[in-house]
């Protein structure tokens, strides 16, 4: 048996006759760029969320560089977000003209830790960008606190989260403002490169719609960049969305059933979801004893996994000038040994995930 990490064409089948009709409607009407396509799904979108304003653009990298040219950030200006992220998170600050400062996580969720946030704050501080990680909402509580405090933004980083909750809220819509991506892999994922952000505040969205076109059309209010959703990803996420809620739910049942079939492994600890937090398992993350040996047996056994991320972030070459030691970071630092993704995919069948988790058990013994 061979187990790929995602399969996005076996999605793609259950629900053929839906996209190719839709991509058949943008070839007809040539509808290639800002057509209805886009804004009916930025409608439908802010509707799922119960939020103003949905902004569409090309990825959720430019969504998380656009919020921040939004929120007017400074040359020198500082922007503390989560030692365990994808690059996009901290590149984008350094890009939009900040400076990255680095917190690391809770000791078992991989997210942000609130009670190291405070110790960060200089009076260079601007804003927090938490990351909802894995599919796990962060502890937004204590953020949004201190943010208030501080007089500080909140951007959410939901790419690897849509529709994940905290205390009942969706994730994207606690803070000034959220990004999401729609990359093809992510829990709604287009079929090539997307993204958007969303927000409550109408300034802040009228200027990134602004921003990202152009700096408008006709008239070029000010200088922006070029970053669109297209009309085939649009059409494409429209038929998809309304099957999101049940993905989101196979999603979670497929991680109950590894939760229960690996819980007697004493070599491996399987994710914990905090309480008043809800996860959507864009990953399944476990942390296992001889991490590197486990990825190899499993790949020999045609199982794919992924590390997410090899490294915490501030020990890749990119951020060498920072100049951080492990002991910065103990708990992004342990995690990145013994941190593996095993496969997860709301197609994933029974057979798939016992195969999983017999060869994990299999390994052990
Ligand atoms: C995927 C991802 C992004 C960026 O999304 P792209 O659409 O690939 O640009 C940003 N942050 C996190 C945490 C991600 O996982």
């Amino acid at each position: 048996m061979t187990i790929p990490f995602v399969d996005m064409y076996a999605q793609y089948l259950t629900i053929k006759n839906d996209i190719d009709e839709a991509m058949q409607e943008v070839i007809r009407n040539s509808s290639f760029i800002r057509s209805s396509h886009v804004t009916k799904f930025e409608k439908e979108f802010a509707d799922l969320l119960g939020i103003k304003h949905c902004v569409s653009c090309a990825n959720g990298t430019d969504s998380l560089y656009i919020l921040m040219k939004a929120f007017k950030i400074q040359p020198g200006d500082e922007v503390i977000t989560t030692a365990h992220s994808w690059i996009s998170t901290s590149e984008t600050i350094t890009q939009a003209g900040g400076k990255v400062i680095f917190c690391d996580t809770e000791e078992d969720t991989y997210t942000i830790d609130p009670k190291q946030i405070e110790a960060k704050i200089t009076s260079k501080t601007v804003g927090i960008i938490p990351v909802h990680l894995y599919g796990q909402s962060v502890d937004m509580d204590p953020i949004l606190e201190i943010a208030k405090k501080h007089k500080l933004w909140v951007i959410e980083d939901c790419a690897q989260a849509h529709l994940a909750e905290y205390k009942g809220r969706k994730v994207g819509t606690m803070g000034d403002a959220a990004s999401f991506s729609f990359y093809p892999g992510k829990n709604l994922g287009a079929m090539g490169d997307a993204g958007c952000l969303v927000t409550n505040n109408t300034s802040i969205a009228e200027w990134c719609e602004l921003f990202a076109r152009h700096g408008g059309k006709g008239e070029h209010h000010i200088e922006g960049i070029n970053s669109r959703l297209d009309g085939l990803q649009a059409a494409i996420l429209s038929v998809k969305l309304p099957h999101l809620k049940k993905w989101t739910l196979a999603r979670k049942k497929i991680a109950e059933k590894y939760d229960g079939l690996l819980s007697d492994i004493d070599n491996v600890v399987t994710p914990v979801v905090a309480s008043n937090r809800s996860h959507v398992y864009h990953l399944y993350v476990i942390r296992a004893k001889e991490r590197d040996k486990l990825k190899q047996y499993l790949n020999e056994a045609g199982v794919s996994t992924m590390l997410n991320y090899p490294k915490a972030l501030p020990f890749y070459p990119a951020y060498k000038y920072l100049n951080h030691r492990s002991e910065d970071f103990p708990i992004a630092y342990r995690n990145q040994h013994e941190i593996l993704s095993i496969p997860i995919y709301p197609e994933m069948i029974d057979e798939q995930i016992q195969y999983v988790a017999n060869k994990i058990h299999s390994f052990y013994h």
